[in-house]
């Protein structure tokens, strides 16, 4: 049993809750794809959860809509200059008001919750929820880039502190369910699912005139720009693979993706004896969200449920590689290891924020980040200052490249 399974497995007796039993939950990220759908699981569950932090960066009008309906202690917006609107918004409640990356980080240290729903998209999730680490607390964690970036860091301290990190993510949820009940058993290999995305089948002289407004229509899912994009590259499988590396305690070829368009097997676990479980459902963030809020209790509800008798067909394919080179790239900084992924990751939001700005096109992408990750220098054993710092070269330099 890894030290994390035993957390794991005791956080299931002991996770804390507040004198009326209820969990208290701190939103991070609360107007996001996964901050609001976290928020709906929350109301329709009152006697269980609540809401005691939220936070957002730029959308102060469904932040103050949301403190207004859930009555949280905190809010925090991260864009300063909204301070004084919101502040102003919610004059005639009692809660509190900060501003600031910095308070984001100061907020996630705080007493007055028990789980970190992690939901902020990007490096930027990474400090506040190594402050909730270090204070403690349950770790629901949607913000993969957070494992990306440091992955090695946050787990070892999420051993120091006992602190369980339950995956949100779908895929890394199913490979969680999975291993319920399985902590003596040793791993073959996890089967990491892709839905391919918009372009499933398409080349690279098709990819080269593809508009935002195309890579931003995802076939299954419906999430925010950034992971929507990266689904459109394969780089959020990549980034995956890197998170379940950090989460299941991998090695690079014990993991594998598949490429299942259907997106009805969430991932995969295969045993020593070659068994294989799956974790299976119609498509919809609520349940591993749900399922990371309340676990170790599943929690009923009335959701759509899959069929069998209805849908003819569940199928499988290799990715193509050589087309979707965002995959490749990650492949190699999985197995590269050092700073190489936080380089990856850095380069990669800037590639997207530009693509989304329309500044450059959906290959040039791809050729930043292959460019960042040749030029930055390699570090095998980095400190967590070396990751931030690792961090700002690549922006700089994909800034520069792209003229930003
Ligand atoms: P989103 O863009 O919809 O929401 C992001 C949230 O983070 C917003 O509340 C925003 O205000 C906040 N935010 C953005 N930049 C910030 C900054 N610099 N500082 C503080 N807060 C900031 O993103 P999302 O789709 O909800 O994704 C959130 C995370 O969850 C990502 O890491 C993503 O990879 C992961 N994830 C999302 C889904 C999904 O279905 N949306 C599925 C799996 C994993
Ligand atoms: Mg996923």
């Amino acid at each position: 049993m890894s030290e994390q399974q035993h957390i794991k497995a005791s956080a299931a007796t002991s996770l804390t809750s507040n004198g009326e039993g209820k969990k208290r939950i701190a939103v991070f990220g609360s107007t996001g794809s996964i901050g609001t759908q976290a928020l709906d699981v929350i109301e329709a569950n009152p006697t269980m959860f609540s809401a005691e932090v939220l936070t957002a960066h730029g959308n102060d009008e469904l932040l103050v809509e949301q403190a207004l309906k859930f009555n949280p202690n905190i809010v925090v917006i991260g864009d300063e200059k909204k301070y004084l609107k919101v502040k102003e918004a919610l004059a005639s409640t009692d809660i509190k008001v900060f501003a600031g990356a910095k308070a984001l980080e100061e907020t996630a240290s705080m007493d007055c919750y028990d789980l970190m729903l992690a939901g902020i998209v990007g490096y930027a999730g990474l400090r506040p929820t190594l402050k909730a680490i270090e204070s403690g607390k349950i770790i629901g964690l949607a913000n993969k880039e957070t494992l990306v970036v440091a992955g090695d860091i946050v787990m070892k301290k999420a051993v120091e502190h006992r602190v369980p990190i339950i995956p949100v993510d779908s895929e890394h949820s199913a490979i969680f369910q999975c291993l319920v009940g399985e902590t003596r058993n040793k791993i073959e290999k996890i089967i990491l699912t892709a839905s391919g995305g918009p372009f499933l089948g398409r080349k690279p002289n098709y990819l080269v005139n593809v508009k935002r407004e195309h890579a931003l229509q995802h076939p299954n899912w419906s999430m925010g720009a950034k992971i929507t994009i990266d689904s459109a590259t394969l780089m959020n499988k990549g980034l995956e693979m890197i998170e379940a590396k950090w989460l299941f305690n991998l090695r690079p070829d014990q993991i594998q993706v598949v490429i299942h368009p259907q997106s009805i097997i969430h991932s995969m676990v295969q045993f020593e004896d070659g068994s294989i479980k799956a974790q299976m459902g119609l498509p919809d963030m609520k349940l591993p969200i749900q399922y990371a809020m309340g676990f170790p209790k599943r929690i009923a509800n009335g959701f759509p449920r899959y069929d069998f008798r209805k849908v003819s067909n569940l199928s499988f394919e290799e990715p193509d590689i050589k087309t979707f080179r965002n995959l490749g790239l990650a492949i190699e900084a999985l197995n590269k290891g050092g700073n190489l992924p936080a380089v990856m990751n850095a380069a990669n939001e800037v590639a997207v924020y530009a693509f989304l700005k329309n500044k450059i096109n959906f290959l040039d992408m791809t050729d930043a980040i292959e460019k960042a990750m040749q030029s930055i220098s390699f570090i095998e054993n980095p400190t967590l200052e070396e990751y931030f710092e690792s961090d700002g070269e690549a922006r700089n330099f994909v800034a520069d490249l792209i003229k930003l």
